[in-house]
């Protein structure tokens, strides 16, 4: 009996194994059958905005916020994996290398390979350590595509840092800002300007602001645009005046201001609506079609926040942006555009322990009228209060601003909350506000581990779950191009070559990276670092990639031209 009962189940697993096996050759075939229509659609522009930090819980909310369907509930189909090579909840930084440039890599790193240490069990790296990988924007530009990148946040912050840079840390904002610069992008809207100066030295703006350099490296990169051809532009009058040509606007000296902040605190700066319609139609002029990534980068800061008018209001702003460009997109005929969150952030829930009607008896106002009362961000009503966090203060701007008059308890609460969990007065404002006043409920100040949405339009590109790495390889099909093989050609470690080098300069590195400025000297050519040219026998030689440098590592990496440049053919 119990042999025969042994049979049966190796038959069932013989049989389930065979059935796994025929679907996922089915799904592979699926996805080469995809692959190939990609190739073969005539998509000529390619547009990926990303929602910092979301999912569809915040679809919800803000689609009842609005009354009416959002742009992106037509576009919805999928779902994309997030985890990342040492944990299954991700950073920024390591989502935008996989989507960007089609690898998993390690907490903190953009565009470059993970380190070996603390992968996740059984995950193989498909990238080498430290090593640079290319981007979907910097392949497009080697097609001689037109490439733009459009954010609310620093231009140096993570996920755009993804699209157009290499370095194994975030933070290091300099470098990064100093190879975006270099990496000639056509069009940059965004913030962050105080990674273009020089730490000792000022820039004026428009409307009368000063703002101070980081820059320890001693290059005044806003003249270096300049010198290269770019307008630069600091409000949102002197972006829509420009007409055609390459322009970087920084519109703040560190990250811009929430989509509903703006009216109170810095009304020179445009919309993501606006930022991104310009960058449409500055970019379409190119023939050979422009690559776009645009991110709502600040949803993720109000997930952090547990903020939920700052989600809602930066996730609509998002919404208006997508349908510029599906609108344009309708008109164009031959472009893709491929949305998707980078992963969730504070677990955002219609619906927690402390919702007094019952969850059964919900109505639209419960979820809504709380919301809508809300004029401001919690971390813009921290900046009116104007350093007066009085458990009175805290009542009076919220019930100025947020048009609650809350408890003297529950004010006293709030702050008992920001010393408890160590958080700052805006996340405590919020998390207590969202328990005692709406029906929303959170789990955490950090990221979130789960699936997120994918939404496109203009080519149906995934119907099941697919991984955040596969959507580079999918705008790198609609694009014909192949990102390992740009990755070579950009890419070349210096010590794979020959030893016969040097790297002269200051090797220290400070909160936003490299101190100084580094050449790597090779038989008489000089190639300065994060820098898109070499100096040989006096004459100045543009090369098609950047000079990056590994300082884990030590490595160097030139492209494949100036190897051949230099007669040190492989
Ligand atoms: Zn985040």
């Amino acid at each position: 009996m119990y042999n025969k009962w042994k049979k049966n189940v190796k038959v069932l697993i013989a049989a389930l194994s065979i059935t796994l096996f025929a679907t996922s050759v089915v799904w592979a075939l699926d996805g080469l059958k995809m692959r190939e229509k990609l190739r073969h659609l005539g998509i000529k522009n390619v547009i990926i905005m990303v929602p910092d930090g979301c999912d569809e819980t915040v679809q919800t909310v803000a689609r009842w916020f609005k009354g009416e369907n959002l742009q992106l509930d037509k576009m919805q189909g999928g779902g994309v994996k997030t985890h990342m090579a040492d944990s299954i909840i991700t950073d920024s930084a390591a989502a935008a290398t996989a989507f960007a440039c089609g690898h998993k890599t390690s907490d903190g790193f953009v565009g470059v390979g993970p380190s070996l240490e603390g992968l996740l069990s059984g995950y193989e790296p498909t990238a080498d350590p430290y090593t640079p990988i290319a981007s979907v924007l910097e392949a497009a530009k080697i097609k001689g595509m037109a490439t733009g990148i459009v954010v609310t946040c620093r231009i140096s912050h993570a996920t755009p840092a993804g699209f157009a840079s290499h370095v194994s840390s975030r933070a290091w904002d300099n470098d990064i800002t100093e190879q975006m610069v270099y990496n000639n992008i056509d069009v940059v809207f965004g913030g962050g300007a105080r990674h273009l100066i020089p730490e000792d030295s000022y820039y004026t703006t428009t409307f009368g602001d000063v703002w101070k350099g980081k820059r320890t490296d001693g290059d005044d990169l806003i003249q270096i645009l300049r010198d290269r051809g770019y307008a630069f532009v600091d409000n949102t009058e002197d972006m829509q005046a420009q007409s055609g040509g390459k322009v970087w606007g920084l519109f703040d000296d560190s990250h811009m201001e929430p989509d509903i902040d703006r009216q109170y605190f810095a009304k020179h700066q445009p919309s993501l609506a606006e930022m991104t319609a310009k960058a449409i139609e500055l970019l379409s002029q190119d023939r050979d079609g422009f690559f776009l990534h645009v991110e709502g980068s600040q949803v993720d800061w109000a997930g952090h926040a547990n903020d939920p008018i700052y989600m809602v209001t930066d996730f609509l702003a998002f919404d208006e942006a997508v349908k510029i460009a599906c609108d344009f997109a309708d008109r164009d005929g031959h472009t893709l555009v491929l949305a998707f969150p980078d992963h969730n952030t504070g677990g955002m829930k219609i619906g927690h322990y402390y919702t007094p009607m019952g969850y059964t008896k919900t109505k639209i106002e419960d979820l809504v009228d709380p919301l809508k009362g809300m004029k401001i961000t919690s971390a813009g009503l921290v900046k009116m209060m104007e350093g007066d966090d009085s458990a009175a203060n805290i009542q009076l701007k919220i019930s100025k601003f947020w048009s609650l008059d809350i408890t003297e308890e529950q004010a006293q609460e709030i702050l008992n909350y920001q010393a408890a969990a160590g958080v700052s007065l805006d996340y405590a404002i919020s998390y207590i506000i969202s328990k005692y006043y709406t029906v929303i409920g959170w789990t955490t100040h950090g990221h979130n581990g789960e699936t997120v949405p994918l939404w496109s339009y203009g080519a149906e590109v995934s119907k099941g779950i697919i991984d955040d790495t596969q959507l580079a390889t999918i705008a790198a099909d609609a694009m014909n191009t192949d990102l390992d093989r740009i990755s070579h050609r950009l890419y070349v470690g210096i010590s794979t070559i020959t030893n016969d080098y040097e790297i002269v300069g200051d090797l220290s590195i400070n909160d936003y990276g490299l101190t100084g400025n580094l050449v790597l000297k090779v038989r008489g050519a000089e190639f300065p670092i994060n820098k898109d040219y070499m100096t040989y026998k006096n004459r100045k030689i543009k090369l098609p990639g950047l000079t990056i440098y590994a300082p884990v590592t030590g490595e160097v990496y030139v492209s494949q031209k100036a190897v051949s440049l230099l007669g040190l053919m492989q």
